[in-house]
Parts: structure tokens; sequence; C-alpha cells
């Protein structure tokens, strides 16, 4: 036996902000009191700042699913055309829950490992000009593909469709310009790059998409939009809120702050650029090489070897809790997460273990070879010369 640090690896949940934890033991607080209304108006106004957006956003007491559902049932009417842009399971998703609420959706299908383009969702658009919603996958989670939304935004915005983004694993990894590129819906989670537990969903909200919610006619009741502004405006929620939750968010969104939005984007895209160099010298693949993400890389296990085996043995043998394939992709597939509280020394771990569990399972490995990868590329980019006797 040896000493095993639990570490969460995964792309949700991911590592928990040790500030923002400690935070959370201060939970004692009633909601409907003036101590929580300032924590909460705190936390609505650096949640526009770390968004990046003037566009209202609203935080729900659900996971990330609870408001790509709330966004759905709020802003479409029943029978509305929908384009749904669907790479993975996190597409089918948008797919399953469209149908649900009665929407019709047109779905644009990508493989598995792939992403839809631009131009795809503008043809669309132009076959079926009565489209009242566009919806898409910033980081797709499980295939480590990332969608090119600016370009899409491009061809949504002069149409009549709101474009409605799950963003749960895109913010804090890849600019979204909110206001920039017209955004319409864009959705967080707090388990991702937001670096505390699971149990709040965010989202921002246009106002070419509240307009839509003055004429929708679909079911809802606990997720209710137009109420939760009012009460954000009161410096409350509608329901009891995750107390918690929302101070662990607040002290975690004031540590994005003093990094800065674009560092912590910075950061996971630099990680993942590593690691995809790392997995590339040991010589193995990337599931989704043409357009990675820098919330997750995917990695394909090599030839007759389960990715199971090896995502078991990051966690029996370093305490390492890496991420299988979702689905059909299970087996295939391990993933290693870039989003939110991981630094270069974690990664130093995961390729470290990489190598060593290769090694056990018959792969040939050179070691050091992708830690060595990794070293070179953060050198590179993070770590500039000193220059002796300056
Ligand atoms: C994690 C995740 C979600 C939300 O899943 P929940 O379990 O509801 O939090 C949705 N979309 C993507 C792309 C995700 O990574």
């Amino acid at each position: 036996m040896h000493i095993k640090k639990q570490r969460l690896l995964t792309p949700g949940p991911t590592p928990l902000l040790p500030r923002a934890l400690h935070a959370m033991m201060a939970s004692d607080v009633h909601h409907r009191t003036q101590d929580f209304q300032r924590i909460y108006r705190q936390v609505l106004a650096d949640l526009k700042v770390v968004f990046g957006t003037t566009n209202d956003v609203l935080p729900l007491v659900s996971s990330g699913s609870g408001a790509m559902e709330a966004a759905v049932s709020n802003l479409f009417r029943r029978g509305d055309k929908v384009i749904v842009c669907s790479a993975g399971k996190f597409g089918e998703r948008w797919v399953a829950m469209t149908k649900a609420f009665g929407l019709d959706p047109v779905v644009l299908e990508a493989p598995y490992g792939s992403v839809v383009s631009p131009e795809r969702v503008e043809e669309a658009l132009k076959a079926h000009p009565e489209t009242r919603g566009v919806f898409v996958q910033a980081s797709e989670t499980s295939t480590g593909a990332a969608h090119d939304i600016q370009n899409m935004a491009a061809a949504v915005r002069n149409s009549e469709a709101i474009f409605v983004i799950d963003a749960i694993t895109g913010l804090g990894t890849m600019p979204l310009d909110i206001d920039g590129w017209g955004l319409d819906v864009v959705i967080g989670g707090s388990q991702k790059a937001f670096m505390i537990p699971p149990g709040l969903a965010f989202l921002s909200i246009s106002k070419k998409a509240w307009e839509r919610a003055a004429s929708c006619d679909l079911p809802h009741f606990y997720f209710d939009l137009k109420k939760e502004l009012k009460s954000a405006q009161n410096g409350e929620s509608s329901w009891t809120p995750a107390v918690s939750l929302i101070i662990s968010l607040g002290e975690a969104l004031n540590y994005i702050k003093e990094l800065g939005m674009n560092k912590l984007i910075e950061n996971a895209q630099l990680l993942a650029r590593a690691t995809r160099a790392a997995v590339v010298r040991l010589g193995l693949e990337l599931f989704s090489p043409a357009s990675p993400s820098a919330s997750v890389t995917a990695v394909k296990a090599p030839p007759g070897m389960d990715s199971g085996v090896i995502v078991k043995a990051f966690r029996n043998d370093f305490g390492m809790i890496i991420a299988n394939g979702q689905g059909s992709m299970k087996g295939q597939i391990f993933r290693i997460a870039h989003l939110g509280y991981f630094d270069f020394a974690d990664l130093f771990a995961v390729i470290g273990a990489l190598e060593i569990i290769l090694h056990t399972h018959g792969y040939p490995v050179e070691f050091g070879k992708g830690v060595a990868a990794v070293q070179s590329v953060l050198a590179e980019a993070a770590f500039p010369k000193v220059t002796v006797g300056a």
C-alpha cells in the first residue's frame, strides 16, 4: 500500500477550489435576510463579469441540464421549428429535450469526434427560414470536440432564431463573446470551470431571447425565468436557493475575477495543448483531432486495450479519477479534463501515471517521453528563460 491522494480529474465534477470549499462552512444564513441578499446581489453581478456580458445572468438550483430545460420550456412555443447540432451525447440531450417539449427539431448530426460546421447551420437556416432556435454545445464533453460558436452566431444572428448554447464546459475554456457575437442564451454549470460542487446552473439571456419568453406557451413552473428575473432584481431567488453553493460560488467568482477569465481560458487551452502533445508523442490517437476542445482531451485506448482498464488503473493505482467514454464510446476512449482548477503539476502527474499504466498493460512506453512533451509545451509557453546576471 502506498499513499494515494484522491484527485478528481473528470470534466465535471472538477477539482474544488479550497477557498470556495471552506466558504461553504459559513452556510447558516437564512435566505430571506439582508445578509443573504447582499451575497446574492454580489454573485449576480459577478456572474455577469465572469460571463463577460451585459445580459441578465440567472442562477438556478439544478445541475446544468436544468438550465438547458429552462431555456427550452421558457423561450419556445409548441411545434416551433428548431435546428439542433448534435455531435455527441450532449447534443443528443438537446434533441431529446426539444422533442420532449413538443418542438420540431431539424437535427444536424456529426459523427462522434467531429463537429457540425457553421456552413451547415447557415444552409439549414436558409432551408427552414421559420426556424425559431438553434441549439448547440460549445464544447461537446463526450467527445472532446469544440464547435465554432463565433461563425455559427454570425449565421444565426440575422435570422429569426435565437442561439441557445450549452456552454457548460465551454465557459472558462474557450472565448465566448456573448454581447459581441450575439449569443442569446449561454448556459453554465457549477461543477465545471466554476470549481465548486454540482448543484447550480447559470444562464445568460439576451433581449432577443426575453422577447420569446413573452409568447412562450410551454408548461413550466419551478424553472420560471421571468419570475426568477423579478426575484433577482430584489436580490432574491424565487425558491429556497442552495445557500451553501451560492456562498461557495461567491468565493469562486472572486478567484476567477482575480485570475481573469481570459487567464482561466488560457490555462485550460495550454493544458489541453500539452496533453495532446504528450499522448501523440506516446503514439496514442486523439478522438477529436480536427477540432479538439480545451475542456477535455479524449484519447483512444491503444488497439486491443479497453479504456476501462486504463480508467480503473488510474483510480486504483494512483487515486486519480478520470473519465471513460460515454455510451457507445465507453471502453474506446478515456478523457483527461482541463477545465477549472487544474494546474501544470496535475498534468505532470496524469501523464506520468499514464506512462506507467500503459507500460504495465503491455503497451511499449519509453518512460518520460510523454512527460517531456508536456514540459516542452509548458516551458515554451509559460516559462521565459531567465538571463543569468540580469
Ligand atoms: C456536464 C455537462 C452538462 C450537464 O450535465 P448535468 O449532469 O446536468 O450537470 C451538459 N452539457 C455538457 C456539454 C456537459 O459537459
